[in-house]
């Protein structure tokens, strides 16, 4: 890592990158071994020469926002993990049309939107993390999701910036292409309505019901697992009587059974043993096997 390190340094500069980074800095769960290396680029051209170093040396690369819906393991993630430097956040606004990249945080776009009285993103506010993060995972809720507002995307391709609109990109729930192909978003571009003046209710309104219903005083990565076509995998959950169950500093939100909180100095184990809990008794009494909507990312 030493030799990459150099190159890295050399090519982008050192105070982009750091080495044996805790990524439980980079987590909402507070979770996480280090990153071999770390780096946070602040141009195209940079991320590019992040990877370009990564392929000549054989090392592997993972791309993070704003790690809401992360879990790393205990051992830490080999290789270099990258994340948009602070360059990458600007949001223009022109009409209707909004453009975001990746590093710009979701809720200072909605908020941004709102203010400028364009209607469309008002469902995802006080979802965390960043526009490139919601972007591949198709964040959503109450009924929204972002891909009805996204007109295209600018992804890092092969080396080369390029335009997918947004039926191309396969966005289903909680996936899209940029899951399964070698991509890295650097922008969105979204086409918003005109405000009807219900908007800003609308966000208040379901920020209000996050506030209430979820526990957001602890640190998580959201809901664990995905919602089965059964039904909600928090009401499995708490009729398997896991409301409350622990490992270690891992625990089943009383408030919310679909969150697994860390409510002190939990370590990655402790959760994946409390998953292993939950998916075991919900099966046992349901049938129903949760699939993790977490993405967990590292090694033991
Ligand atoms: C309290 C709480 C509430 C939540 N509520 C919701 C909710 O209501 N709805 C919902 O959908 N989610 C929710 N989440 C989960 C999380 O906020 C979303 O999944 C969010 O979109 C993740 O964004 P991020 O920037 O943090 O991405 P990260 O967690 O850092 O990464 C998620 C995935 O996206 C990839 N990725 C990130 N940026 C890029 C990029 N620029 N290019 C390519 N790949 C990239 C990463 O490799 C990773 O695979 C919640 C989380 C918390 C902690």
């Amino acid at each position: 890592m030493q030799k990459i390190y150099k190159q890295l340094v050399d090519k982008i500069g050192k105070d982009i990158v750091f080495k044996n980074e805790p990524m439980s800095k980079h987590t909402s769960f507070k979770i996480g071994g280090n990153a071999d290396l770390f780096v946070t680029p602040n141009s195209v051209a940079q991320i590019e020469s992040v990877i370009n170093i990564c392929k000549e040396n054989d090392a592997s690369y993972f791309v993070i926002g704003n790690g809401s819906n992360l879990l790393v393991l205990d051992g830490g993630i080999s290789g270099v993990v990258i994340k948009m430097g602070n360059d990458f956040s600007d949001i223009q606004i022109d009409g209707q049309t909004i453009k975001a990249q990746a590093g710009a945080l979701l809720s200072t776009l909605c908020v941004k939107v709102l203010e400028a009285s364009l209607k469309g993103l008002e469902g995802l506010m006080g979802i965390p993390g960043t526009v490139g993060g919601a972007v591949y995972m198709n964040a959503g809720a109450y009924g929204y999701e972002i891909k009805d507002c996204l007109q295209y995307i600018t992804v890092l391709k092969d080396g080369k910036a390029v335009d997918i609109d947004i039926k191309d990109c396969g966005m289903g729930y909680r996936t899209s292409i940029i899951k399964e192909q070698e991509m890295i978003v650097l922008e969105a571009c979204f086409k918003l309505t005109k405000d009807d003046g219900t908007a800003m209710q609308i966000a208040k309104e379901l920020l209000e019901r996050r506030r209430n219903k979820q526990p957001v005083e602890y640190p998580s990565a959201g809901s664990t697992f995905k919602r089965p076509k059964e039904g909600y995998a928090s009401r499995l959950i708490d009729e398997a009587g896991l409301k409350g169950h622990k490992v270690g500093g891992a625990c089943v939100s009383d408030k919310h059974a679909g969150f697994i909180i860390n409510i002190g100095d939990a370590k990655a184990k402790h959760v994946i043993e409390l998953m292993k809990i939950v998916e075991e008794r919900v099966y046992q009494m349901s049938g129903i096997m949760l699939e993790p909507e977490i993405k967990i990312v590292g090694h033991e």
